[in-house]
């Protein structure tokens, strides 16, 4: 096959905790020097590309290339992923006195969820890098997509999974034909089983952030959001957090998007906040004082599966975008995301995943506090499609 080389401006890898760097062509985990999550350096002074070329782009997450990963383009996993609409809503603003309100359906992607963001790129990373098989512990969607990516491209799929997951999330696995793993606990005890099982070394580890490029697909929310806004950007994100991922992945693309000179220099950057439940919420507590971090924190399931990450490896990196954004951290309670995926279901048509229903319940917290003012431009990520939490959720609509 004739190989096709990408735009890619990518440099080299950055160790996030000392600043050693590392080759961009070599497959990588976490740094070595550290143990800490690597992130991924473009050359963007050049400011050779413009953001005026990207509407001739493709519709996905692909159409950004020169500030993703990958090298050759017969290594791209693609679904199309990402291109997600940003939708107005005008009856919830309405009600609440909000003046700007608007919800970036993250739903609408492969596999319903923004894993598919991650994954994509995680994947086409592996392959490029000849990986044959890949492992994943995951709270359900990033387990989901990876099987779907991995089927994709060929590869070997092993899922380790709560046994506590909705079912529509397992049997999707098995239908992309991925060996999945059933362990009774939180995602942290699904990494226990991987390093269990992968002893040898079989299989390429995929974890969120100990693998560099789940970031990176994940980023490219920060930059849609921009493109679709006219470069303008929100004051206010409200983001479910479990790995964080998404959190650090959008701030990342803030000031890629900075030094490319995408956003002007006087843009002011979004106030970020984390929003996780009731039952599962290490950074609300950290970021609040109440624990100096996370590493002993004990979580319990919540109906927002993907919530449910009591020991991040991103806990220093989601703190410090929390505290330079000026943002802040909400909890949820189990009852609250069933009422926001209520309302944002019957009052926009949009059915959301219990994590999409957290952030709308956390945005009129927010309100009532004073927090967020109504004339402010406040943007939820609705993270996932409310299709696979039906076990959880059926039933628990108010009779009209
Ligand atoms: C994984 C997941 C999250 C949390 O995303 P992180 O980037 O890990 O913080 C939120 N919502 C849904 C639906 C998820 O699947
Ligand atoms: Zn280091």
């Amino acid at each position: 096959m004739k190989s096709l080389t990408t735009s890619s401006l990518l440099q080299h890898l950055r160790c996030s905790q000392c600043g050693k760097t590392y080759s961009p062509f070599d497959l990588q985990t976490l740094s070595i020097c550290c143990q800490a999550p690597l992130l991924c350096e473009y050359d963007l002074d050049r400011q050779l590309v413009s953001r005026d070329s990207l509407p001739g782009q493709v519709n996905s997450l692909w159409r950004y290339e020169n500030v993703l990963p990958v090298f050759q383009a017969q290594n791209r996993v693609s679904l199309s992923e990402g291109f997600t609409p940003l939708l107005p809503l005008r009856r919830l603003a309405g009600r609440t006195g909000l003046q700007h309100l608007s919800l970036k359906d993250e739903g609408l992607n492969p596999t319903g969820s923004f894993k598919a963001r991650g994954l994509s790129l995680a994947v086409s990373k592996a392959k490029e890098n000849g990986v044959e098989a890949c492992i994943i512990p995951t709270a359900g969607n990033a387990g989901v997509a990876m099987a779907a990516y991995c089927a994709r491209a060929g590869l070997e799929a092993v899922v380790v999974m709560p046994q506590h997951t909705p079912d529509a999330f397992k049997e999707e696995c098995r239908a992309y034909n991925a060996r999945l793993v059933l362990v009774d606990g939180l995602i942290n005890d699904c990494a226990a089983k991987v390093q269990q099982m992968n002893q040898e070394n079989r299989y390429f580890d995929v974890s969120t952030l100990k693998e560099p490029y789940r970031l990176e697909g994940k980023k490219t929310m920060g930059y849609e959001m921009a493109e679709q806004l006219n470069w303008q950007l929100p004051d206010v994100i409200l983001y479910p957090t479990g790995g964080g991922t998404g959190l650090i992945g959008i701030w990342k693309a803030f000031y890629e998007m900075q030094a490319l000179g995408w956003l002007s220099a006087d843009q002011k950057f979004p106030r970020m906040v984390a929003v996780q439940a009731e039952n599962c919420r290490p950074i609300v507590d950290t970021f609040l004082g109440k624990q100096a971090n996370s590493k002993t924190y004990v979580g319990k399931p919540t109906l927002a599966n993907g919530l449910a990450v009591p020991r991040p490896i991103g806990e220093p990196l989601m703190l410090k975008v929390l505290r330079e954004s000026a943002g802040t951290a909400v909890a949820v309670s189990e009852d609250e995301m069933i009422e926001g995926v209520s309302q944002l279901s019957a009052e926009e048509g949009i059915f959301a995943a219990p994590e999409g229903g957290a952030i709308w319940v956390a945005t009129q917290k927010l309100l009532r506090q004073g927090w967020i003012r109504s004339d402010e431009h406040v943007l939820l990520l609705n993270t996932g499609s409310g299709q696979k939490y039906l076990d959880n959720l059926k039933g628990k609509w108010q009779l009209k």
